[in-house]
Formats: structure tokens, sequence, C-alpha cells
């Protein structure tokens, strides 16, 4: 699964497994926690009764006949509900027993769309049974969506596997019922309890089918899609309005398949999947393999596809489509691939986009090319189908021959979409087929190491991109901006969690889908690949390709990843990938060095856990922690040395010969020089005050790209934190108005640093002033020289001189920077008419901007564009202006959008995240969480709601805020405690700055 581009935080809260009671219901029994259990609820319903039954004479004389009716049920029922209770216990872990093997699911699924949009199913599901002394088999299924109707276990003489599914086929003598059913909530599974298990078992041998028949609906009790599950989508017809048009979808990652089918859903459980839809014959069914046979029920106005077998896969990758969209396709090219046969890619999408799926079919063709080749191993399903859903929680899903994809993530135009845009599907893209080796084919055992899919995913990606779009952009830059950074920031949190996790319940299964999976994993798999080809070429890549042979269509763990790359360096004693690997996974944070002169061209180098100061830690949190870590340093005469540290300090002596003539005192070692390594350098004051000369006097001749990235993020962070002081990072981004900066990823850190003392000073402090002319003096003299204000058609402008334009414009208003903004007004103002002519590559900037500094009628001219643009783009760039007015009435109004379903609950996080962002926005937003925090919670993903309080958080800074936060989020308002951990944190960290690093800046800033 890609992720959505914002910053996600675990949840972490503990759960107490003794925590559990049952109650009663029917024939059901449900665990449920003990404070809930306590509740007065039942007490006061017999309350009532008692009242109601003494009221008058005649009912006190029933009353004692009832009660002694009462007694004697009740001590029955209490004799039998004890020994169900009793059976209950024995289970209630997160994870299935396995005495129960899945080998084979049969599942026919009907689904009805317009008006009724529910669903009926049957699934036979063939298993491998180990008789052991329970009497009860545990099977998921999500009572919240799916009602199971009929029940059988049959024994089977002779497993045959292409026996089509029928839910009457079997013989009711050979069949056995359960007695009892009991539903846990906290973990959506049922135990099915059996008279006799034991004995049917040992007579019938090992093979059984489980009978199922369910039902179910697309949407919830409120009509609301849940987007999880088999949920419905919708979109407009652009020809038509009035008129909708649906689809119905799957997204069973991590723990959903169970919303659609009764199944054994964990990822170790593979199984082959066979699967028949049936639907309304004006729609059309996908699913991962090819349909194998279509019928049309012309008189019920149905077709049924049954599809072919899948290969033995994990439930959460099982994908089904049914939708009335338009194609187009290709093949995955083979050429010179001897027995290969040819592979159908295909790109789905709502008619009226299908302009937008060429770069993604052409994305998605080399990107296979390039996996083939560098994994070594053929893709293993006969087709490829790529879908555009319209309602999408997360980027996209992996599912194995079948991925689904926020729109925004695959459609890509040359007209309305910018460079970011492109980048962007090209990434999600070539991250999903990553995934069909690392993930389908090669699945994770548990959630746990969610990140060996996630963090690989990511990785390759960059990887993929490097070299069949070089000639676009260069992605290893890109990588360090939109992986490591987020990376690096979120792990500095003290409540950040391990990469790999022990999850003990399914919320923070979900909640795992984060920044440190997906940034820091493939953050330290880019410093590994670094490490071990420095010891053998290819090392990396062998030990992959061997990883996923040996592993192919089961499950691995970390460990068996790092045992495969140890063995492709021949087990080096020096280089213990399995010990070295697991403080990365297993450590919170990440180190940072710092490199003191010792004179003598010596240096001594000390590793210490990058930490803020002054902030709530968690009560496990270590500070003294020490990594094994690979040390690329480069000196000023381009010496380079691969050093590692293993202990708290090493020292190390320089290269004597200094070849380019410089005298001993003015030599300097630049550390992390490749910037692969997942850490940050400090440099004592002699060295740094080097490097700075060193930039002033010519930054791209002296310094590499990838070294200017990595300086001035290390730079922005330890201002942050108030190891380097935030006027001398301020001084230092000077260099950039003597020397010219060209790279875009550098920019986007000043002017990131920019914002961020801007947004701290400007309520409160008196230099905020002053410190305005110094940006705009840095974003006037550094920047606004490498950019082109107009573009025409010849221009061809590269990536990065386009991103650099995009990041100028954007600071249009927070800089006030007044002729940019003149120039965007001039660009609205010659194309009210002609929207569509507006350059994409800065029309977000330019509809913030008009929306900032105009009123009620930019507002509405920017709110038509996003309800009636078809650019999928243009519509995201209005939604985020839209939550940028200045005017209190007009962000009502866009916050009153999100009630009223014109803005759809895939997109709440962008209006949050915008509105977190805005001096004017973000007071208003943050009372209509609060106030609407139960509507907010039903239309988001669990763990979503948390997300929003950190957004808004981040730019808090009063211990009344902390108060507040701490009041309204208690039971009656749950987030994930990680969530508000971190939020508090967050607030405290701002206060912090405040009182610590600005009277430091104001100072230099007053002089
Ligand atoms: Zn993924």
């Amino acid at each position: 699964m890609r992720n959505i581009k914002h910053i996600q935080l675990k949840d972490m809260e503990e759960i107490d497994e003794n925590d559990e009671e049952f109650e009663i219901d029917g024939d059901d029994i449900r665990p449920r926690k003990k404070s809930e259990f306590q509740s007065t609820q039942n007490k006061s319903t017999f309350k009532r009764l008692f009242e109601y039954l003494t009221e008058t004479n005649f009912k006190k004389s029933l009353l004692i006949i009832a009660f002694c009716s009462f007694f004697i049920i009740f001590t029955i029922t209490a004799s039998l509900a004890t020994k169900v209770i009793s059976e209950q216990i024995i289970y209630s872990n997160i994870k299935l027993p396995g005495n129960v093997i899945p080998i084979h699911y049969f599942t026919h699924v009907d689904i009805r769309m317009e008006p009724k949009f529910n669903f009926n199913g049957t699934i036979v599901s063939t298993l491998n049974i180990t008789s052991d002394k329970n009497d009860f088999i545990v099977i998921h299924a999500d009572e919240s969506t799916l009602s199971l109707n009929s029940i059988h276990l049959v024994s089977v003489p002779k497993y045959n596997s292409s026996k089509p599914v029928n839910s009457t086929d079997f013989d009711l003598e050979s069949s056995i019922t359960p007695t009892n059913k009991v539903y846990s909530p906290e973990n959506s599974y049922y135990i099915l309890f059996f008279k006799d298990l034991k004995k049917f078992l040992d007579k019938n041998g090992s093979i059984f089918n489980l009978y199922i028949s369910y039902n179910g609906s697309l949407v919830d009790s409120e009509g609301t899609s849940t987007l999880r599950g088999l949920y419905l989508s919708s979109y407009k017809n652009p020809s038509n309005h009035s008129e909708s048009k649906y689809l119905a979808v799957t997204q069973f990652e991590p723990v959903d398949a169970r919303l659609s089918f009764p199944c054994f859903d964990e990822p170790s459980l593979k199984a082959n999947w066979t699967i028949w839809i049936t639907h309304p014959n004006n729609y059309k069914a996908l699913s991962n393999m090819p349909a194998y046979l279509v019928e049309d029920n012309k008189v019920a106005h149905k077709t049924t596809t049954r599809f072919d077998t899948t290969p033995k896969m994990s439930s959460y990758l099982v994908c089904i489509v049914v939708h009335q969209f338009s194609s187009k396709s290709d093949f995955i090219d083979r050429r010179g691939k001897e027995g290969a046969t040819s592979v159908p890619l295909t790109v789905w999408a709502a008619d009226h986009l299908m302009d937008t799926v060429d770069f993604s079919l052409d994305m998605a063709k080399k990107s296979f090319v390039f996996f083939e080749d560098y994994f070594d191993i053929l893709y293993p399903l006969p087709k490829m189908d790529l879908v555009a859903i319209p309602d999408f929680a997360a980027g996209a899903m992996e599912n194995f021959g079948l991925m689904t994809f926020r729109e925004s993530d695959l459609l890509y135009s040359n007209k309305t979409s910018d460079q970011e845009n492109k980048q962007r599907v090209a990434e999600v893209v070539s991250h999903e087929i990553a995934h069909q080796w690392f993930g389908d084919l090669v699945t994770m055992k548990w959630w746990n190491d969610l990140w060996l899919n996630e963090g690989f995913a990511t990785f390759m990606s960059y990887k993929c991109m490097q070299k069949v779009l070089i000639d676009e952009f260069d992605s290893e830059e890109i990588f360090q901006y939109s992986s490591k950074q987020p990376g690096l920031d979120i792990d500095a949190s003290p409540f950040t969690h391990t990469i790999s996790n022990n999850y003990t319940d399914p919320l923070d299964i979900m909640a795992s889908f984060d920044s440190v999976t997906y940034d820091k994993g493939s953050s330290i798999l880019l410093m590994l690949e670094a490490m071990i080809d420095r010891v053998k070429e290819n090392a990396f890549r062998d030990g992959i390709r061997n990883y996923l042979k040996k592993y192919a269509y089961g499950n691995a763990e970390t460990n068996d990843l790092w045992e495969m790359l140890y063995d492709s360096i021949a087990r080096d004693p020096i280089m213990v990938i399995p010990d070295i690997m697991n403080q990365w996974t297993t450590y919170p944070g990440f180190p940072q060095i710092k490199i003191d002169s010792i004179g003598n061209n010596s240096y001594r180098i000390t590793q210490s856990k990058f930490t803020q100061p002054n902030t709530t830690r968690p009560s496990d949190f270590n500070a003294n922690s020490i990594w094994w870590m690979p040390i690329k340093v480069i000196d000023n005469c381009e010496n380079t040395d691969d050093l590692y540290i293993s202990n708290k300090s090493i020292q190390y002596k320089g290269w004597s010969d200094q070849a380019c003539g410089t005298p001993a005192k003015d030599s300097f070692i630049f550390a992390n020089s490749d910037a692969t390594g997942f850490y940050r350098t400090l440099y004592d004051s002699s060295i740094f005050d080097k490097i700075v000369n060193r930039l002033n006097e010519n930054a791209t001749e002296h310094f590499t790209t990838l070294q200017r990235i990595s300086f001035a993020d290390d730079l922005y962070a330890f201002s942050k934190i108030g190891a380097i002081p935030t006027s001398v990072a301020l001084k230092t981004f000077y260099y950039t108005t003597v020397s010219v900066e060209p790279n875009f990823v550098v920019w986007k850190d000043i002017l990131s640093f920019l914002s961020f003392v801007h947004n701290r000073l400007e309520t409160v402090v008196p230099c905020y002033i002053q410190y305005i002319k110094k940006a705009q003096y840095i974003f006037n003299k550094g920047l606004l020289p490498l950019i082109k204000l107009n573009i025409t058609s010849d221009d061809e402008l590269s990536y990065n001189q386009l991103e650099l334009r995009k990041s100028a414009f954007s600071k249009v208003n927070s800089l006030s920077i007044t002729s940019l903004r003149i120039h965007l007004n001039q660009i609205y103002l010659d194309n009210i008419d002609t929207p569509e002519n507006i350059d994409p590559s800065i029309r977000a900037p330019l509809f913030s901007s008009i929306i900032q500094n105009g009123d009620i009628e930019e507002y509405e001219w920017v709110v038509n564009r996003f309800e009636n643009t078809n650019a999928i783009n243009e519509r995201i760039d209005a939604l985020k202006a839209i939550s940028n007015p200045k005017n209190p009435q007009l962000i009502r109004n866009t916050l009153k959008m999100l009630l009223d379903g014109k803005i759809k609950s895939q997109d709440f996080y962008m209006v949050f995240l915008e509105m977190s962002y805005s001096p004017f926005a973000r007071e208003l937003a943050w009372n209509f969480l609060l106030d609407n925090f139960n509507f907010i919670s039903e239309n988001s993903t669990p763990g979503d709601i948390g997300k929003y309080v950190t957004y808004f958080a981040s730019s808090m800074d009063s211990q009344a805020k902390i108060d507040q936060i701490k009041q309204f989020f208690t039971d009656a308002h749950p987030i994930p405690a990680s969530s508000l951990a971190n939020a508090i944190s967050s607030i405290q960290y701002n206060m912090n700055w405040l009182k610590n690093q600005a009277p430091e800046l104001c100072n230099f800033l007053n002089k």
C-alpha cells in the first residue's frame, strides 16, 4: 500500500489482555472491556423492570411467581453460560490458534448495485485441520458488516481443487454445524463451537470444507461508505452532473478482508482463491486473475464471472472491482526472455478520465521491465490491471494482479497536472509494482514486519525511477526530501516507535502504515545497500534475488532477509548484518555524530541519540542507545574513507597527503558524504566555519548536491532542537546570496526553515519584522534570480527549475513577496474565463494567493473550480486553496462543505492539514474538529483523527492548549494514545523554542 502524503503517527495504546469480560446476547457471548462490563446499563434495566412489576398489587402477586421462575431459569442459564464462558476464555489472542490451515477458498459474491448496494455470498474454505483437544474453530468475519447465515463443516473424502462453489452441494448427513458461536469484537473473529468436533475430525481425516453463507452491505447503517472491506464508491457523470455513477471495490490491507468474507485473515495463511462474482449486467467485474467464464442471465439482467484460480496468496491481497470504467491496454515487454509468455497490462478509469492514463500505463510497462531484470524473477500472474478509484483512503494498493489507486496517484495529464504530480504517479505505480514481488510473492509472516513490505517497496520505487526516468528528474535527490528527511523528522519524536513492532491490537496494525514504516524503513535499506555494495559489488541485489527465490509463495521475517544479505557478502566477520540491522529495526529513534577536530588533522567522532531536550518522554525512553553505523567521510581535498563506528566514539586520522595543497590548519572532513546514512552530523565550530567558508566561496564546486542537501537539513534540524543557535542557521543560509545554490531540494529545506521560524515568531515576538526582512533578503537575493516568471510552451524547463519556481511562488504570502503576488494576480485576471489555461505548475500557489488576498468573489471562483473541473489535480489545488482564506465566514463555509458531503471523506485530511498551517483558519478549524468529533471520526479511517490532532498541535504553543487537549481527548473522544502523546510533546517543544531559542534569535536580529 502507498500511504497518502501526510505525517502519520503510530497508535501506541497499550491493551491489557486481562481487561476482558463477557456479555451474553442471545446465544452469543462477546468479550468486552471490563469498564464497559461494570457499567450500570443492565442494572438499571432490571431496576426499571422491577419498578414496573411492583406498580400494582396484581403485578406484585405475579412478581413472586415471576421471580421464582426467573430464579430457576437463571440458575439453568447461568450454569450453561458458565460453561460457554469457560469455553470462550480458552481463546482471546489476536492471532488465530494455528490448528486450521486454509488451502483453497471457493467464493461466490452476488453484488447488488443501485439502489440496494448490498451483497450475498457463499464461501467454501477447504481446510487442513489438525485434530486437537479444542472443540472450536476460530474464523475472522466482521460482525459490523457481515451476517453469517448458515455454517456447515463437511468431511471431504477426496480434495478436488476444481470443484465449483455451491452452498448446498454437500451431504447434510456428513456435516456438522456449530452449537454456538461467540464473537470477539477486539479481534473481529468468531469462535465456532462444535459438539464432538474432535470425534468428527478423528473419524474423517484432515481435509474439510467449511461452508458459510453470509450477506453484507456496501455502505454502513448511515448509508456512508467506509472505504474499507467491500465498499461503494461514486462519481459524477461530467456530461450530466445530476447523474451519479457507482462502483463496488475492495480494500483489505491490513485486516479488512474479514469485512467481506469469513476467512482466516492472516498474512501467513496463504491459500488459492477461486472467485465468482455476480453483478448487474450493465457493470463489469475484475479480480486478481483473468476471467475464465462469463455467463449472462438476460432475464435477471445479471452477469456471473468466474475467475481463474489464483496462486497461493494472502487474504489481504484479494481484490474485486465491479465498475463501468473504460480501459487502455499494452503488454509487459519481455523481448529476449526465453519461454516468457506475453502478459497484458491494463489501466482502467472513468470514461471522462481516459485521456490521463497514458503515462501510468507507460510507467507500469517500464517498471515491469526494470523489476523483472532486477529481481531476476518473472512477474508470476497472467495479467495486471491498474484501476483509478474515485474514493480511496490510502494512496494505492498492491493487490496481486489488480492494483487499485486514488485517482490523483494514477492519472496524469500533461495539460492539467504538473511535474510533481507526474513524479508522484511514477513513484506510486512503481511502488505497487515492486510489491508484486516484495509483499505479494513473498509476504511478511506477521504485521510486525510490515516495514519489510513498505520500506522495501518505497526504496525500490526510487531505484526504478532513477533508472527509467533519469532524463526527467533525479530520484536520489527527491528520495532525500520525500523519504529520508520525513523519516528523520518523525523518528526525532520521543514518542516514535521501532520499525519492527509487536502489535497486540488490529488498530495498532492499521496505525502502523506511517512514516517510520515507509520512510525510515526505506532509508535504512539505502544505508544497508551502500554498506554491503562497498564490500562486494551488487551484493545487495544478489541477496534480494536469493531471498525472493527462497521464499516465493511463502512468508518470511526480517531476519530471513538479513541472513540472505549476509550470505551475499560471504558472512564477513566485520559486518555482521543481522546484528547490525537488528539495532536499526528494534531501537526507536536514530543517532547523531559529533565531529571534533583534535589537532594535527585528527578528529574524534562521537555518537549519541538525537533527542529533543525538555519534552516529556515515554517511561522506557533510552537516551543511551549505541548503533553500529557506517560513516563515509570526504576531506577538503576529496580524499574519502569508509569508517564504521560501533561504540561511543572513535578517533580518525585524516589523509596526511594533502594533495590539493591546502595548509593542514585549513583541512576538514565532511561526514555522510554520500547522504546514505540515516543519522545527522554535527561539527565543532572550527570545522563548521570551514564548511561555511567553502559554501560561501563556491557551493556547487566544493560540495555535491547530496552533500548540500544533508548539510542544510541537518543544520535546520539541529537549530530546531537548539544544538545550533537559530541565528547561526539563518546566517549560514546567507551563503545562497553570495554563491549560487541551484538545487530545489536544498531550497525546500531553506524555505521550510524560514517558514518554521516565521510561524513560531508571528504572534508573540517583537523581532518578527526584522526577521521577515532577513528572510526576504535570502529569498530575493538567493532564490528569485533563479526563477523564470513567465514561461511559454517553447520553454523547456527542467524538473529542478519547475520545482524551484513552484517553491518560490508558494512563499508569496507568508514572506510577503509583492512582485510575485502581483504577477500571480495578473495571471488570474487574464484567465478568469479561461482557467484551463493557467500553468498547472503554479496553479496551487496562484489559487492560494488570490484567495488570501481577495474576497468572496475570488473564493467563489476557486470553489467553482473545485466543484466543476474534471481535472483531478486542479480539484486538489482548489481544495487546498479554499482551506486557506483569511475571512472567517469563508473558512466556515469550507468547513461546512465537510459536513454536507461536498468534500469527500478521503480528502478531509487535506483540509485539516492546510487549515492547521493557516494563522487565520487554525483556531476555527480546531474548534470545528472538537465540535464535530463524532461526525469526523465516523468519516475517517481508524487512527486518522489522531493525525488531525497532531497537525494542529504542531502549530500550538501554550499550556492552555495542552490542558484543553488533555481534557477533551478522554474515553468520550478517543484518539490513539500515541497521537495524544505526540501532540502534547510538539506543543511543549514549541513552547520551549519560544522560551529558549527566540531570545537568542531576537538579540541577533535587533543588533
Ligand atoms: Zn506499499
